[in-house]
Parts: structure tokens; sequence; C-alpha cells
């Protein structure tokens, strides 16, 4: 009886310290898709990014349609205002692919009798198929998704890294909304622009970023994750800007003490 009395608490004692050491060194495993992907990514760092080397990293390939033809057949001038996101939904077709396709007017469909969009991304790499400044044939016909709004495709090929996509997506996504001026709240998942005459007329897509079909928290997430992005740009100009104030300053004041310094000799020289 006498071991056990000191047994039994030193056991209890021993596992309270076990649970206190795994609480302390592993936290709690993310419970939702949003969390997985996020603790996979890191967060996005808090640090300003020039603008024009995170274009660079994009690693963006320009191969745009001939002008003229297929889904650039028409001349269609567009200012762009929103940024729509979609996910290809093709297991066999990379960027390169879908570029081909595009160029030689093998997808049909939309208003004008071929289907296109501005920009395919996968893992290592961005596609651009029409420029930033023509409208595209992705989202609803003649709705404000197609008038309006930079189409995006993300890869979904088999052996092409998800995470990778979504995050050069999501850096894509940063650099258009700096370079065209578009808020936050104007980045649309395919989702939100409805298809008119369609029995579902909310596409589920991108899917794997919508929850039964519909934006929730990991559209959420994303939105998020491209807005982070995004002030890491606006950031940069922001120190620029700081710089430049601090640089002028300093000319006024070194300007200011030549001054003085010029009336104290004149004083002196007169004297
Ligand atoms: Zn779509």
């Amino acid at each position: 009886m006498k071991h056990l009395r000191f047994i039994i608490p030193s056991a209890l004692f021993a596992v309270a310290l076990l649970i206190l050491a795994s609480c302390n060194t592993h936290p709690a495993a993310p419970r939702t898709k949003a969390g997985f992907w996020e603790r996979e990514l890191g967060a996005v760092a808090n640090a300003p990014l020039n603008p024009a080397d995170a274009q660079k990293a994009l690693n963006l390939k320009v191969n745009l349609i001939p002008e003229g033809k297929y889904g650039r057949r028409l001349f269609r001038e567009m200012k762009p205002r929103y940024i729509t996101i979609h996910s290809t939904q093709n297991p066999t077709g990379d960027a390169y692919a879908h570029a081909k396709a595009l160029n030689r007017g093998a997808l049909r469909g939309g208003v004008c009798g071929y289907l296109c969009w501005h920009f395919t991304v996968q893992e290592d790499t961005v596609i651009q198929h029409i420029p930033t400044s023509e409208r595209g044939e992705h989202a609803d016909f003649d709705g404000p998704g197609n008038r309006y709004s930079i189409g995006i495709e993300m890869c979904e090929h088999k052996g092409n890294d998800q995470l990778a996509t979504l995050e050069r997506t999501a850096k894509l996504a940063a650099s258009l909304m700096y370079h065209h001026q578009i808020p936050v709240e104007n980045i649309r998942a395919h989702y939100h622009w409805p298809r008119k005459g369609y029995s579902t007329p909310n596409k589920d897509c991108p899917h794997f970023l919508l929850e039964n079909g519909q934006p929730g928290e990991t559209w959420r997430w994303f939105v998020g994750r491209i807005n982070r992005h995004y002030t890491r740009l606006v950031q940069f100009d922001e120190a620029v800007r700081q710089q430049k104030q601090q640089e002028e300053e300093a000319r006024r004041r070194k300007q200011m003490v030549q001054w003085i310094w010029t009336r104290m000799g004149d004083l002196i020289g007169l004297g």
C-alpha cells in the first residue's frame, strides 16, 4: 500500500507533465482545409515587396491568341474592374495545353463563339492568352463577369501541385489588383457570376475553393491571402514615399544651414 501511495501520484504527475509538454511543442492540428493550407504554405511575409520583383517571380509567359482570331475574333476593349477565379476541372491539360487549345480555337462557346480567358496558372508558370485590356469569354456570356473581369484559370492536371498553383494564383491576383487598382471586394469566384438560362446559374467553380458549391470559409481564406500579398506591394510604395520625403527634408535642412553660413559670412565681412 505504501508503494502504491507513492506510485499513483507520481504517475499522475508524469502524465500531467507529458500533456503540458505536448501542448507546448505541438500546436493543435488545423481542423479546416483553409487552416491546413495556411499551415502548409506558411504565413505571407509582413514586409514590403517591390511590385516589379513580384511580377518577375510569377514566371509569366505571354502567348496571346492571334489578334482577330478565335477568342479575339472581335476586338472588345475592356477596363478591368474585377478579377474572376476559375479552375479548369481538366485532369489532363496543363497551362501549355490550354494555351495551345485557345490559340487554335479548339474551345467553342460564349458570345463570340470561342471561349477565352486572360491567364492560366499551374504550379510553376503563368501563361497569358489575351491582353487585360480586352474582354474574355469565361464567366457569364454577356454579363459583367465577362465584360469587366480578368479571368484566371487554375490548372488541375495530374501531378500539378495544387498548393503551389493556389499561391501563384494569389500572387498573380495581387499583382493585377495593384496594377489595375482593383479593390479586394472585387475578387470574385466564377460562382458569383450567374449564367442566364441555366438550371444551375451559379457554377461550382473554382470547386476546390467552395463548400457545397458555395463560397465559404475556404474562399474567404483565399481572398484574404490575395489581400496579404497585395498589402506587401502597397507597403513598398509607402516605404519609397517615406524615403523620398526624408531625403527631401534632409536636402532642405542642408540648404538652410548653407544659407545661414553664407549670411553669417556676409555679416562678418561687412563688420
Ligand atoms: Zn469557371
